[in-house]
């Protein structure tokens, strides 16, 4: 039996909550506000079901004022020279960092996840998205073209060069497995680039979004340049996507809601990054190193509770070390302590939701109905009913909807394999392409599979290494564009061609 009790929350959390967890908590206009009509939502604490607070639960009245908001601001902000724009990213940096510890204890309190996880991974890594853009200002380049136009008036030269424009106002939508990372992978380049924003954070998890909206007010962000809406996906994510003055939706969530936006996009041709699920393969060849390798593809898996988009769900291993890496993997996950987030013992907390919860062990049920076989794990614990440990299934076929679809659990497919062409098969027949992993000692193995594997992330002897300068995204199913790097920039500027006759 999972006992789950909650220690007691900082200063700093309980007057968050009193702050912005009673429904006022729209961003619009550099103004904290309720829903029209005072409309809220329950925000719960996943570990224990219990009610954290009140989230706003925005109209299509209150998204078209916080477009409304961002359009307004979107010619001062533009005109930002890059070092005023940098200066800013580098000022909400620094502090995000002075208030890390408050911005982890709210991550863990609303999403589940272990403190050290948001503590030591994440939040850096939403901080460090910001100084990389800050340093991306600063260097946003047009061209100059030597054309080949060769009518010019007598006399007269034609210049022709390109500038880069910022798209206009962008809307952020983020879902709720990696709140504040996932959402400064948005915001950090679209600021950069000079664009102004409307955030929307998943329903489940807006807390961070909120308190980072404080901490970019107390930066000096003009109002107008972050808006933020919290409600449901059905209703403010699908206003907001629709919206008429929204010139690029930058989205990252599941597949199925990957397909609406892509619909919500086509009437104005708005532009669209896509960042969606996966059901990427780790691979450990034969000469891998096992002390490396058994840990590591565990916590491909297993790290966040399984609900990492680039998680390693599919686990393929050379026949000869099949039965010692998954008794190694099945071990890993029996030693990780389970319990709330916030208790410093926990190194994995429970799934987000109870909603969510039962369909991970209908997937687990699914596979069992199928003929699969559960190693470990697969039923849910807790008094929310939202824990569930390691699961570990094997004796699966390829075409089972345990290997085919995202679980975004704690639960990873294992099957052996043969040889390299047929793990390379393998692990491409899959709708999804955004990760893989490759565990092996030999170099040409290394880099004849990292070009072989489709997907938009190899790794080799490592799983979910991620950077602020790493451009990360999927192919097919996978989505569109990359978050991250220099191409995540790319994708909030636009081209202008200018040709003058001199
Ligand atoms: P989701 O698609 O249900 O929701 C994501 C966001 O979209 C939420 O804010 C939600 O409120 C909003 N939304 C829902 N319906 C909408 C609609 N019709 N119009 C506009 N907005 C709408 O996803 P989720 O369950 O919150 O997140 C899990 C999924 O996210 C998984 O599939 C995971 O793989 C994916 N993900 C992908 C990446 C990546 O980088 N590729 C990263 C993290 C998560």
């Amino acid at each position: 039996m999972l006992q789950i009790t909650r220690p007691a929350l900082r200063p700093e959390s309980l007057s968050f909550l009193d702050r912005r967890a009673g429904g006022t908590g729209l961003l619009i206009d550099g103004a904290w506000v309720a829903a029209t009509g005072g409309a809220t939502l329950a925000t719960l604490d996943p570990a224990t079901g219990m009610e954290l607070g009140r989230i706003a639960d925005a109209s299509e009245a209150d998204v078209d004022a916080a477009v409304e908001a961002a359009r307004r601001a979107l010619p001062r902000w533009k005109a930002t020279t890059p070092a005023e724009r940098a200066r800013l990213l580098w000022r909400i940096a620094d502090l995000m960092e002075a208030r890390i510890d408050d911005l982890a204890e709210l991550e863990t309190l609303d999403q589940g996840k272990p403190l050290f996880v948001g503590r030591w991974a994440e939040i850096p890594g939403a901080i460090a998205q910001f100084r990389f853009f800050a340093g991306q200002a600063m260097a946003i380049e047009g061209q100059v073209i030597d054309s080949s136009i060769n009518y010019q008036p007598e006399g007269k030269q034609v210049r022709s060069w390109t500038l880069r424009e910022p798209v206009g106002v962008v809307a952020a939508i983020v879902p709720w497995n990696s709140p504040l990372v996932l959402t400064a992978m948005k915001l950090a380049p679209a600021l950069a680039a000079g664009c102004t924003l409307v955030l929307k954070p998943a329903e489940d998890t807006s807390l961070t979004a909120l308190l980072l909206g404080e901490i970019m007010m107390e930066a000096g962000l003009p109002a107008g340049v972050l808006n933020i809406v919290t409600g449901l996906g059905s209703r403010t994510g699908a206003c907001l996507a629709q919206h008429p003055k929204v010139a690029k939706i930058a989205f990252t969530g599941s597949t199925q809601t990957g397909r609406a936006i892509m619909d919500s996009a086509k009437q104005d041709f708005k532009r669209i990054t896509l960042e969606l699920g996966g059901k990427s393969p780790a691979i450990v060849m034969p000469d891998a190193d096992l002390d490396l390798a058994v840990p590591g593809v565990a916590n491909a898996i297993f790290f966040n509770a399984g609900q990492v988009c680039i998680a390693g769900s599919r686990l393929y291993v050379h026949r000869s070390i099949y039965d010692r890496v998954i008794e190694g993997v099945v071990g890993y996950g029996q030693g990780l302590a389970m319990g709330h987030g916030l208790d410093a013992t926990t190194q994995m907390g429970p799934l987000v939701s109870a909603r969510h919860a039962e369909r991970v062990a209908g997937f687990v049920a699914g596979a069992r109905r199928d003929g699969a076989s559960v190693l470990s794990g697969g039923d849910l614990l807790g008094d929310a009913a939202t824990f569930m440990a390691p699961t570990v299934v094997t004796d699966v076929r390829p075409d089972m909807e345990i290997v085919r679809e995202e679980v975004f659990g704690p639960v990873v497919v294992a099957q052996p394999f043969d040889d390299v062409d047929e793990v390379i098969a393998a692990a491409n027949d899959s709708q999804y392409g955004l990760a893989s992993s490759v565990w092996t000692s030999s170099l040409s193995t290394a880099h004849r599979m990292s070009s072989a594997i489709e997907a938009g992330t190899v790794w080799i002897n490592c799983h979910a290494m991620y950077d602020a300068s790493l451009p990360i995204g999927g192919i097919k199913r996978s989505g569109w564009g990359r978050d991250s790097g220099r191409q995540a920039l790319d994708s909030y500027l636009e081209w202008k061609t200018i040709c003058a006759v001199l």
